[in-house]
């Protein structure tokens, strides 16, 4: 299938996190003028400072409940504006919710005034804590709609469901990817996913924040991976829903032996409490994917993991070259407990 986007003007909410500025990227190189659209709420300046003198790129900081200040044509709203790791929605429950909701709202109306292709970045927590396994797009999910998770499950899921009213009602062109666990240079460190909290524990010497007993799972899929596989999506035509995400299921015990040994460094394990309502295993059904797209993650966990090794040590002020040489010489570490 074609991903040909040279020449389309393509509106990216959330264009400044961690996922949109690497989307923001890829649409430059392949030829796409980018309005990215951003609050900042969670997003950072730095993470799209390097593209902000291409003449193809512009930013405009805004946020997009309030509306979307975009004039001109707009042939894609790619929607990724919500606040999406566990810290930050649990620390900003209400926008979460209004994001989700009059937010998508928003980008919807964008996408019907102009005409364009909208592709909404929905989730494999609308699986909540799965029940079926691995998760094909047409599972309904286990979310308890009451619960901490609920205002970032529960608003992705509304979402969506506006997403197909949208297009039921108003004839809109509309998608919706489910991305799994993602994870790349540019994640926020701050914001206490697995990986960036392995790794920085990792090069820091401190102990590795296992929750529970780290028997639950996750599959991880490199960012540049999963901004293909947004972009082949966007170009498809396709109404989805279609699962984004890689399908190599590993334990965070797991991940954790495997970040240290990366780093070479020793730290210990410390076993911390389970977040509530943690889901238990999360594997993506990538058949849709792999048969409608051509799409499948080909970045190996390994080398994912030492490009985003690189980028927290170089954000960290560490030296990048001797942590490389160093984890090389060391080799694996003994298991921690
Ligand atoms: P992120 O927090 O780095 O990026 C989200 C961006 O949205 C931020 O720049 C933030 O400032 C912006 N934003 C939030 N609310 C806004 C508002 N009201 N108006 C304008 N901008 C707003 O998160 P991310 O990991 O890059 O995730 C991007 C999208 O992908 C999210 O929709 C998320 O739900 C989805 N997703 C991500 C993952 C993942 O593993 N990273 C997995 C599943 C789904
Ligand atoms: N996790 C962990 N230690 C940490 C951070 C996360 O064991 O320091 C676990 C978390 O409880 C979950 C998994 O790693 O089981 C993935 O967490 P993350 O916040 O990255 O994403 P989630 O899939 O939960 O949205």
């Amino acid at each position: 299938m074609t991903t040909d986007v040279a020449g389309l003007r393509v509106v990216v909410t959330g264009g400044a996190g961690f996922v949109g500025s690497w989307l923001c990227e890829r649409l430059l190189a392949d030829g796409a003028e980018v309005v990215c659209v951003d609050s900042l709420v969670t997003g950072r300046v730095d993470n799209i400072a390097t593209l902000r003198a291409h003449p193809r790129f512009s930013f405009v900081r805004a946020d997009i409940c309030e509306g979307i200040p975009v004039r001109g044509r707009v042939d894609w709203v790619m929607h990724l504006a919500s606040p999406a790791s566990p810290v930050h929605y649990l620390r900003l429950p209400l926008e979460t919710l209004r994001v989700g909701s009059i937010g998508t709202s928003r980008a919807l109306d964008l996408a019907i005034d102009h005409g364009a292709r909208f592709l909404l970045a929905s989730t494999s927590e609308v699986y909540g804590d799965p029940l079926e396994h691995p998760q094909h797009e047409s599972y309904w999910g286990n979310v308890n709609p009451l619960g901490p998770r609920s205002v970032y499950d529960e608003a992705k899921r509304f979402a969506e469901a506006t997403t197909a009213a949208y297009r039921r009602e108003h004839g809109a062109d509309t998608v919706v990817a489910r991305i799994f666990n993602t994870y790349g240079p540019r994640m926020s460190l701050e914001d206490g996913r697995v990986v960036t909290a392995f790794v920085r524990q990792a090069l820091e010497g401190r102990p590795l924040t296992v929750a529970g007993d780290g028997s639950q799972t996750r599959s991880l899929c490199f960012v540049a991976d999963t901004v293909d596989g947004l972009v082949r999506l966007a170009a498809s035509g396709l109404p989805g829903p279609v699962n984004i995400g890689g399908d190599r299921e590993i334990t965070v015990l797991a991940l954790a032996h495997t970040v240290r040994d990366l780093v070479g460094s020793t730290s210990e394990v410390d076993f911390v409490e389970l977040p509530q309502d943690d889901p238990t295993r999360r594997r993506p059904d990538l058949t849709r994917a792999r048969t409608l797209l051509g799409w499948e993650p080909t970045t190996p966990t390994e080398e994912g993991l030492r490009r985003t090794m690189e980028w927290i040590a170089g954000e960290l002020g560490l030296d990048r070259e001797r942590l490389v040489a160093t984890a090389e010489a060391a080799g694996p570490s003994p298991r921690p407990r």
